[in-house]
């Protein structure tokens, strides 16, 4: 009987030091797989204030209805343009109708991905997984061009098209690409 309770507490002591010695490590991992997140930020063939958005948009740095209603400003913190959901950076760039009316036009795996995640470092995150670099792209574009159109009907009361707002990011895309592209064969 003894016997076993030692056998029984010597198990479970190794147990617990198995999973001190695994955990900074599983800490680690998950750390460095931010670490990737962010430096693939900075990679990204995408004019480099379209790299500073999408960092921004990640540290939730923009300053969204909710945002700003949580930093104490005066504003209600519902999106204006569904006026049925906070106004948090995912909303206002992934889920409203507003900016799902422009993801319907995009052909591919982009519309497809999940509306799950509420947070806009995973939702960046999931894309980096499923999508290949140039839709990536593309979605860092378009993402960049609804906080634009956004700013318009917000503050100059217009309301840009869908397809104006994505031939937009479109065309920015590919012009820059391709003058990059020049840039490196020259
Ligand atoms: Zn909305």
């Amino acid at each position: 009987m003894e016997n076993r309770a030692q056998k029984f507490s010597v198990r479970s002591a190794y147990k617990v030091a198995v999973r001190l010695k695994n955990q900074p490590k599983a800490e680690h991992s998950a750390a460095r797989l931010h670490a990737w997140t962010w430096k693939e930020i900075w990679s990204l063939n995408v004019p480099p204030k379209i790299r500073t958005f999408i960092w921004r948009a990640c540290s939730n740095c923009l300053p969204t209805r909710d945002n700003l209603h949580r930093r104490r400003v005066r504003v209600e913190p519902t999106c204006e343009l569904c006026k049925q959901e906070p106004e948090t950076t995912t909303h206002i760039l992934w889920t409203c109708p507003f900016a799902r009316n422009v993801w319907a036009l995009i052909k591919g795996k982009i519309q497809k991905c999940s509306n799950g995640d509420s947070d806009f470092f995973l939702l960046f995150k999931q894309m980096q997984t499923k999508l290949s670099k140039q839709e990536l792209e593309t979605w860092a574009v378009t993402a960049s061009a609804l906080w634009n159109a956004r700013n318009k009907v917000y503050f100059e009361q217009f309301q840009p098209q869908p397809h104006i707002i994505w031939e937009g990011a479109r065309v920015l895309l590919e012009e820059y690409q391709s003058f990059m592209e020049a840039q490196r064969i020259a």
